[in-house]
């Protein structure tokens, strides 16, 4: 396995212990293959990748596994894709802002505080009160915008 991933599994592991929840090899095995997948995944890419491993997984295991993930902040959704990516840093919940290429399927992942104010005062003007929201930009990375 890449070192990468083993030293973010590992990091994951010990955020599940502090927090008390249940880091199950469910769990853990689709956290891993989101990332060595890399890029926006679809629950029904994540369960083929699992079928190689355990052929007799069934959706309910992605999905579960899926929104344990996402309640501890080690993946986001990606609405627009209808997919998720796993976080490039796992901290507690934070806002973020995707750029998503149409080519290879990458979504880089923001935080500017700039983007986020903005919206917030945006809000703030209309007298909106914000529970969720999504910024997420489609278009070519530099490499598939290359001949
Ligand atoms: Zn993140
Ligand atoms: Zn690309």
């Amino acid at each position: 396995m890449n070192k990468d991933i083993s030293a973010l599994l590992e990091q994951a592991q010990a955020i599940c212990i502090e927090r008390g929840a249940r880091f199950t090899n469910a769990r853990k095995k689709v956290l891993e293959l989101m990332l060595i997948h890399g890029g926006a995944v679809s629950a029904y890419d994540l369960l083929d990748d699992l079928r190689e491993t355990d052929s007799g997984a069934k959706p309910p295991t992605i999905y579960r596994a899926l929104d344990f993930l996402l309640e501890q902040h080690f993946i986001h959704r990606v609405e627009s894709q209808n997919a998720f990516i796993a976080c490039n840093h796992f901290t507690d919940d934070h806002q973020l802002q995707l750029l998503i290429c149409e080519g290879c399927n990458d979504v880089q992942e923001l935080h500017s505080p700039q983007i986020q104010q903005s919206l917030n005062e945006q809000a703030r003007l209309n007298d909106f009160l914000i529970h969720s929201q999504t910024v997420e930009a489609r278009g070519l990375c530099h490499n598939c915008r290359e001949d």
